[in-house]
């Protein structure tokens, strides 16, 4: 890793190269054009998926979308992140596509996004000349921002050792290969007291938290929920999306994830 990093930092306009999904087509667009591209492939650090205790797991950044799929350890302990990333593109592109570049990319409707914040994910990432790890909920800044500096790599992420029920729906306009128009994650801990976590995703900046939402939830006023949750959203027109479409569906997908995660 130290080794990529040092290439990282001292070539002027490197960028890390993941699977390549989202690189190369800006590359194609024009959007970008890196001076050099960094492969992560081999970094030993960014691969392996870990159990911790009996609920948590840390995965490699370069794990594939694939591998978070049909990883049984992914499957048990997060499954809504295993079926978040079975929604996305098609099996050509997750089989190369990375947890790392998604989030790394920082698309408000990335869809491993919501199912990481619903689970109280941190965020390992190097950075200088150390490691940092931060709650996922600060890691996004804005549209294909982050608190990554050029230079950064994020190494792994960990899902901590508590026991938590969560689903993902995401809302697209075709049935497959679509990027999400709203995206709408809710879970709660399966022990102890009712807290729950509810995370909207590309209606947004970046993908937000309602925690009022997640109050009313935890006294059981679903009806409630939903409304402060479509009002805390601040969706715009895109090509995929009309703003009063994405903020009209926010309060009914909101009652369908409650229903299936009560
Ligand atoms: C046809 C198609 C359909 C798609 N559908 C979806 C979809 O439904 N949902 C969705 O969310 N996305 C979708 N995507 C986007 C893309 O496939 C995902 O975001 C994917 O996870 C990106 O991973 P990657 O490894 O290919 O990233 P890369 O393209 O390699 O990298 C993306 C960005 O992250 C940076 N980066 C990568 N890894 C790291 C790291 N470890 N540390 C620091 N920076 C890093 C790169 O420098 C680059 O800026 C789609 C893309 C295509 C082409």
């Amino acid at each position: 890793m130290l080794e990529a990093v040092s290439v990282l930092q001292s070539t002027p306009g490197a960028i890390p190269y993941a699977g390549g999904t989202d690189i190369l087509v800006r590359m194609k667009q024009g959007i970008i054009a890196p001076q050099m591209l960094v492969d992560l492939k081999k970094v030993p650090e960014m691969q392996d998926v870990t159990p911790i205790g009996d609920y948590g797991i840390k995965i490699g950044a370069m794990t594939t979308l694939s591998e978070l799929v049909e990883n049984e350890l992914i499957r048990q302990r997060s499954p809504a992140l295993s079926q978040a990333a079975a929604t996305m593109a098609c099996e050509q592109v997750r089989n190369r596509g990375t947890l790392g570049g998604n989030l790394a990319n920082a698309s408000p409707s990335a869809d491993t996004a919501p199912a990481l914040i619903v689970l109280d994910t941190e965020i390992e990432y190097f950075s200088g000349e150390a490691m940092k790890k931060i709650p996922i909920a600060d890691f996004f800044t804005g549209p294909g921002e982050t608190v990554m500096k050029p230079g950064d790599l994020l190494v792994s992420i960990t899902i901590p050792d508590i026991a938590r029920k969560a689903h993902y729906i995401k809302q697209t306009l075709r049935e497959a290969m679509d990027i999400a128009a709203v995206g709408v994650c809710l879970s709660m801990k399966i022990h102890g007291e009712l807290s729950s976590r509810l995370v909207l995703g590309a209606v947004a900046p970046t993908p937000i938290r309602v925690p009022a939402a997640e109050a009313l939830i935890d006294k059981g006023k679903i009806d409630e929920a939903a409304e402060e949750a479509a009002r805390a959203a601040a969706p715009i027109d895109d090509v995929r999306s009309s703003a009063e479409y994405r903020r009209a569906v926010i309060a009914p997908l909101v009652k369908k994830a409650y229903q299936i995660v009560f």
